[in-house]
């Protein structure tokens, strides 16, 4: 028996994984996040070691009435995934993978990372699309539809998603697909974990090889207005092959940038080319040749590395704050306001990155599935970062302002980059008609919201 908070007993034998109570050794390791601001004390953590315990776990939390909070890879900008006094359902120690490369398929558990299923997918050449940022969790990525290098080519992890595996608020297990709870395949493409405890996902796997010809251009952030508004020009008719992100901070101290550079402001391109990469050549060259930039590592080399490329930048335990929109197109006042702010950035250790979207992305019919914003052009994703709490009040402050400078062209927000901004918000990013499907949706599956932790949709 591990005790929690008051009187109440969780029965450690009815679990094959681990049960972990505040008087535990693991405890404080088990509880902590990604995001370094959120120090939180679960009741009591359960390590699921499968889908028996991902059913005993929710059996228990309905039955003991203790708030539930789902955890996966543990990158939720707004923390959910831990709450005071609630039951912590911690999927991260189930890392089944299982790629299929005759029938191109990939079988993941819900504890899996992104650079772990990459991993397996590269043994054979192939991916799932995902995100850009390898210890990200595959499952909130997933639920809340997967943005990445590759989307343009190959659309949304949503858009490669075959089935999956769910235990709901009354501890059934359901599978659901095109063919098999319908309803609930398109609920979860874009709903996030309001429907249930996803345990297992089914990927259609896309042939992308082992190489692609990505890296960023750099160039000081004086210079931001004029690579924005050539980049802006230079992207209009980009092809599916290539996605671009483009980033503003203070340069860190790598080999690869001029050691003058160090700590001051600069502003990067990076492309990600998949395919032939003599085409890939010829469409960066003009950006290349648009006033020389001051560092330029945008070469050939491993999609694992690619991958990886942005995971010093983001590690676990800093503390983080993020405000997202997206906007239809980067006009000439969008990017006045984003060089104005961003020559703003204090600290040392923030880096935003904005996103080109469109390609497979804006092709998928926008009721297909959950996820909304198919038509968006670029995702602002305005985030500070510091090690701690010292300066992290003025840095959020930078990020506020800076979001609400580009209010005047907000056009919805993805609701994987929302944080803690109440139920308009969440109606905002899934816009009416998908809230109110959504919602009928919660309805029949969790009437009594018992997983409310979360972008929540209230049955309501
Ligand atoms: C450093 C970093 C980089 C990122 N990069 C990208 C990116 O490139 N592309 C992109 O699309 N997004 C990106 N995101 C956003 C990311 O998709 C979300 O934060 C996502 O929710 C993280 O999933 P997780 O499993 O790691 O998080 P968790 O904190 O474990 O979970 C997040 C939310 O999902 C729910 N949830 C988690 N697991 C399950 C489950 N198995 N069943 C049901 N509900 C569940 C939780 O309740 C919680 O509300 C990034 C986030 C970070 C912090």
């Amino acid at each position: 028996m591990t005790t929690l908070a008051g009187e109440i007993q969780i029965d450690d034998a009815a679990f094959r994984g681990q049960v972990l109570g505040p008087a535990d050794a693991d405890y404080d390791v088990h509880r902590r996040i990604w995001n370094g601001c959120f120090d939180r004390q679960p009741a009591a953590i359960v390590r699921c070691a499968g889908v028996a315990d991902v059913i005993a776990a929710v059996k228990f939390g309905r039955s003991s009435g203790i708030p539930v909070a789902v955890r996966s890879g543990g990158h939720s900008f707004p923390g959910y995934s831990v709450a005071d006094d609630a039951l912590m359902i911690d999927l991260s120690p189930m890392k089944g993978v299982r790629v299929d490369p005759e029938k191109r398929i990939a079988r993941v558990q819900a504890g899996v990372l992104l650079g772990e299923l990459d991993r397996e997918t590269q043994a054979f050449g192939l991916a799932v699309p995902s995100g850009i940022v390898t210890h990200t969790g595959v499952a909130g990525l997933t639920l809340g539809g997967g943005i990445g290098w590759i989307m343009r080519k190959h659309g949304l992890s949503v858009d490669q998603l075959v089935s999956v595996d769910l235990v709901t608020a009354d501890g059934e297990f359901v599978h659901a697909s095109e063919h098999e709870n319908a309803d609930l395949f398109w609920g979860v493409r874009g709903g996030g974990g309001n429907f249930g405890i996803a345990t297992e996902f089914e990927f259609r796997c896309v042939p992308l090889g082992t190489q692609v010809l990505a890296g960023p251009i750099i160039w000081p952030m004086t210079q931001s207005g004029e690579v924005l508004r050539f980049y802006r020009d230079w992207i209009a008719d980009a092809p599916d092959e290539v996605m671009t992100i483009v980033i503003h901070r203070k340069a860190p101290p790598l080999p690869i940038i001029p050691e003058e550079l160090h700590g001051q402001p600069v502003v990067m391109v990076v492309p990600c080319w998949v395919g032939d990469v003599d085409a890939g050549e010829a469409f960066l060259k003009p950006l290349r040749e648009f006033g020389p930039p001051v560092a330029d590592v945008c070469v050939q080399k491993p999609y694992l590395a690619h991958q990886a490329m942005l995971d010093p930048s983001f590690p676990p335990g800093r503390w983080y704050y993020f405000k997202s929109c997206d906007v239809a197109e980067l006009t000439d006042e969008i990017i006045d306001v984003t060089v104005e702010h961003s020559l703003q950035i204090q600290s040392p250790l923030t880096s935003f990155p904005i996103w080109q979207m469109g390609g497979a992305v804006a092709r998928v019919g926008d009721g297909e599935t959950a996820f909304n914003g198919r038509g968006a052009g670029f995702t602002y994703n305005i985030g500070a970062c510091t090690a701690g709490s010292e300066g992290f009040e003025a840095e959020r402050d930078w990020v506020r302002n800076f979001w609400s400078a580009l209010e005047p062209w907000h056009q919805g927000v993805y609701v994987n980059f929302l944080g803690d901004e109440g139920a308009d918000r969440i109606r905002d990013a899934y816009g009416a008609d998908k809230y109110d499907r959504l919602q009928a949706l919660k309805r029949k599956y969790d009437p009594d919201n018992f997983f409310r932790i979360n972008q929540n949709i209230s049955p309501a």
